[in-house]
């Protein structure tokens, strides 16, 4: 499988009317039919972007969202910075370098995992836990490890599976 790079889409905040707005061209943006084919493009967008109230996106149509549509996507870029900042957990011993759960290998991988499915991290997280529940020979890894599943675990319960499960388009 090829793992080709995700990056933001085309876009930029605007302020009217006292309303924050994000301006998301996707004009150009290579994808096929529909707009949950840009949704990793449109995280990225989101990423520091705070207090929007509403989100353009145009491609051959324009579409607007607002409210509950906006407020998913926010949660859904607030999972993904909640993943990513897991990544810069130290390690300090040359085994825990080269494990495959090394928190720089690991939470990159889900986040971009996340972001390109977001209702794949239910399963993901599963996977991480059986890992992390057979890893043996570095309690301190595998506490942390514990500790932080345990968090993303919560966060990804709270995102409502129902809409994960169908990704975008419900909001559309
Ligand atoms: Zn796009
Ligand atoms: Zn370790």
């Amino acid at each position: 499988m090829s793992e080709k790079e995700v990056v933001s889409c085309d876009h930029k905040t605007i302020e009217s009317s006292g309303m924050r707005k994000l301006v998301v061209n996707c004009k150009r943006c290579e994808r096929e039919h529909s707009i949950s084919d840009c949704l990793p493009g449109l995280l990225l967008s989101l990423e520091d972007k705070y207090d929007i109230d509403s989100i353009i996106v145009s491609d051959f149509m324009e579409k607007q969202y607002i409210g509950p549509g906006v407020d998913i996507l926010s949660q859904m870029r607030d999972m993904a910075g909640a993943i990513e900042s897991l990544s810069s957990r130290r390690q300090n011993r040359d085994e825990c370098m080269s494990c495959e759960l090394r928190p720089a290998q690991l939470y990159p991988n889900l986040k971009r995992k996340f972001i390109e499915d977001p209702g794949s991290i239910y399963s993901e997280l599963r996977s991480i836990a059986e890992k992390t529940d057979h890893k043996q020979g570095c309690p301190g890894c595998k506490k942390s490890l514990m500790e932080e599943i345990e968090i993303l675990g919560k966060k990804a319960i709270s995102l409502k599976s129902d809409i994960l499960a169908e990704g975008f388009d419900i909001v559309g």
